[in-house]
C-alpha cells in the first residue's frame, strides 16, 4: 500500500476534542497541499465548539461568531463529527490505533487550579469554572446550585475568567436577556440579590491579567458602578521601573483605566463592583451551617525575582470581608487521559512541539499528537490556538514524510460500525446544524439571540430520535 495521504489511501486522522484547537488542526490538515485526508472529530459532549460554547461569556456573542469559520471547516468532504463519544469511556487508545494513522488530542483544560486555604471547601465557595459552565448550559453542570440570595460575592483572581464572572453577577436582567446564557441561569440570576462584587488580585494593577476591552466593558454596565481604591492602583516603584525599562502601552492603559475607576462616585446604580489589588485570601470562615460568611485577606507587597518578574509577599496587615459567595478563578487545569503520558504538575500531555512523548524514554510515540491547552497549558485567547495547531500539524506532516505513522487494520466503514456499536447515541455535524437552527428559532420566539438545549435527551428528542440502549 502506498504512503497514506493519496486519493486511494487517504490519511485517516482522529481528533479528540471539538473546541477551537480541534477545528484549527482539521483546517491545517485540509489545507495541506496534495494531501488527501479524512478527519473524524470526537467530543464527549453532544455538540461541538468546547469552550466557545461552554466557556466564552454569554454576553460576548461577537466572540462566539468564530464558529462560522468552524462550520466552513466542517463542510470539507473528508470531515465527520461524532458528538457524545468519550475517549476513555466509549473509545480507547487501542481502538483509535486500529482505525487511524494519526491521533491528535485537543481536549483542553477541563478543571480548575486548586486554592489551598482553610475554609475553601465551605458551602458557598465554588470554582469559577463550575459557575461559568453552569451559566453556559454545560450538560455536566446543570444541577449546580449557587446561592444568589447572598448580597456580597468575591471572585479570587484578576484574569479574564474572573472579570467574566464578576460581570455576569453585575449585569441587569435586560442585559442578560441579550446574551445566550442558559435559560435556567437567566431565571436564577434574575432573582439574584447580589449587590457587592469584589474582584481580588494578589499583585498590583500592572500585573492584572484581564485585558483592556474587558476592563473598559465593566465601566459601562446598566446596573453596576465600578470602583478601585486609590492607594491600591497607584503604581509601585518596582513596576514603574520595569515599565520604564520596557514600555508596554496596554499595561499603561490598564493602569490608567484602573486609576480612573478610583475617581468614580456612586451613581445610584444598585450594584457595586470593587476591583481590589495586593490582597491574598488566607482563610474563609463559615457560619453554624458550614456556609461561607467571611473571608480573611492579607495585604501583599511586591518584590522582583532575579528573573525580573514581580511576586507578592505578605505583610502583617489583614482585612476581613463579609462574603456569602466565593468564586476562585485562578486558572484552568488539564486532566489526564487514559494511556496518554501526562505531566500532573502542569496539567498537560507530555509532548515536544505537539508530538506526544514517552515519560521514560522521552521518545515520541508514533502517530500520537496533541494541540491547544492540553499541550501548552491554559493561556492565550481563541486565536492563539491557530499557530499552536499549526506547529502540531507541521510535526504530523513531517512524520508522515518520514514514514512514521500508525498502521490501522480496519477500514473507514468498520470505523463507523465501531462507533455505532460503542455509542449509538452519537450526534453528527448535521445533527448539530439542525439543533443550531432550532436553538436560534427558540431564541427568536423569546426575543433572545439563542436558547440553548442543555440535556442530551432534549437534543435527541428535538432531532426526533429515541435514545438507544447501550449494550453492556
Ligand atoms: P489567568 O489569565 O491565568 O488568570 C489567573 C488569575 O488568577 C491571575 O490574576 C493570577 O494572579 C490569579 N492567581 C493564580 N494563583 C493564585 C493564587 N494562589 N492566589 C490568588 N490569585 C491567584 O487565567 P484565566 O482567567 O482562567 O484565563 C485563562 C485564559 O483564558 C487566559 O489566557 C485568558 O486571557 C483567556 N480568556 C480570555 C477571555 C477573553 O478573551 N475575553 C475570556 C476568558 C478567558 P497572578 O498573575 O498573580 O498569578
Amino acid at each position: 500500500m502506498d504512503q497514506p495521504g493519496t486519493s486511494s489511501n487517504p490519511l485517516r486522522v482522529a481528533i479528540i476534542g471539538s473546541g477551537p484547537t480541534g477545528f484549527y488542526t482539521a483546517d491545517h490538515l485540509f489545507k495541506s497541499k496534495d494531501l488527501h485526508v479524512l478527519v473524524d472529530m470526537f467530543d464527549r459532549l453532544p455538540v461541538p465548539f468546547g469552550l466557545v460554547r461552554y466557556g466564552v461569556a454569554p454576553d460576548h456573542m461577537k466572540i462566539k461568531s468564530v464558529t462560522k469559520a468552524y462550520d466552513k471547516i466542517a463542510e470539507q468532504p473528508g470531515f465527520r463529527f461524532f458528538g457524545n463519544v468519550e475517549f476513555g469511556k466509549d473509545l480507547y487508545l487501542d481502538d483509535l490505533k486500529a482505525h487511524y494513522h494519526q491521533i491528535v488530542f485537543c481536549s483542553g483544560a477541563q478543571t480548575d487550579r486548586w486554592l489551598n486555604i482553610p475554609g475553601i471547601e465551605l458551602e458557598g465557595s465554588h470554582s469559577a469554572t463550575e459557575f461559568v459552565a453552569w451559566y453556559n448550559g454545560h450538560p455536566d453542570f446543570l444541577d449546580r446550585e449557587f446561592d444568589l440570595s447572598q448580597e456580597t460575592a468575591a471572585v479570587i483572581g484578576v484574569g479574564n475568567v474572573a472579570i467574566d464572572v464578576a460581570r455576569i453577577l453585575s449585569r441587569s436582567v435586560d442585559e442578560l436577556r441579550e446574551s445566550d446564557i442558559a435559560d435556567y441561569a437567566l431565571e436564577a440570576l434574575s432573582q439574584s440579590r447580589v449587590k457587592e462584587i469584589y474582584l481580588i488580585g494578589r499583585r498590583g494593577p500592572a500585573q492584572a491579567k484581564f485585558t483592556n476591552p474587558e476592563l473598559k466593558e465593566v465601566g459601562h454596565m446598566e446596573e453596576a458602578d465600578v470602583f478601585t481604591l486609590p492607594d491600591e492602583v497607584e503604581l509601585d516603584p518596582l513596576s514603574a521601573q520595569a515599565l520604564e525599562k520596557s514600555p508596554d502601552r496596554a499595561t499603561e492603559l490598564k493602569i490608567r483605566l484602573l486609576q480612573e475607576y478610583a475617581q468614580n462616585q456612586p451613581s445610584g446604580k444598585p450594584r457595586r463592583l470593587y476591583i481590589r489589588f495586593l490582597q491574598s485570601p488566607t482563610e474563609l470562615f463559615g457560619d453554624e451551617n458550614g456556609r461561607v460568611k467571611r473571608m480573611r485577606m492579607v495585604k501583599n507587597e511586591l518584590y522582583a525575582t532575579e528573573a525580573g518578574s514581580m511576586r507578592p509577599r505578605p505583610t502583617e496587615i489583614f482585612e476581613e470581608l463579609e462574603v456569602g459567595l466565593v468564586f476562585r478563578s485562578i486558572g484552568y487545569k488539564g486532566v489526564p487521559l487514559p494511556d496518554i503520558p501526562f505531566n500532573a504538575d502542569w496539567g498537560v500531555i507530555l509532548n515536544e512541539k505537539g508530538r506526544v512523548i514517552d515519560e521514560e524514554s522521552r521518545r515520541s510515540l508514533t502517530g500520537i499528537y496533541t494541540a491547544g491547552w492540553i499541550k501548552r497549558g491554559p493561556t492565550g485567547v481563541i486565536g492563539t490556538n491557530k499557530p499552536d495547531a499549526r506547529e502540531t500539524v507541521d510535526c504530523m506532516l513531517e512524520d508522515l514524510q518520514a514514514g512514521l505513522y500508525l498502521e490501522p487494520d480496519a477500514s473507514p466503514a468498520e470505523t463507523l460500525d465501531m462507533i455505532r456499536g460503542r455509542q449509538p447515541n452519537y450526534l453528527t455535524y448535521d445533527d448539530w446544524r439542525t439543533l443550531d437552527e432550532l436553538e436560534l428559532e427558540r431564541g427568536r420566539l423569546e426575543g433572545r439571540p439563542r436558547v440553548k438545549f442543555t440535556h442530551l435527551e432534549e437534543m435527541l428528542a428535538a432531532l426526533g430520535r429515541q435514545p438507544a440502549v447501550i449494550k453492556p
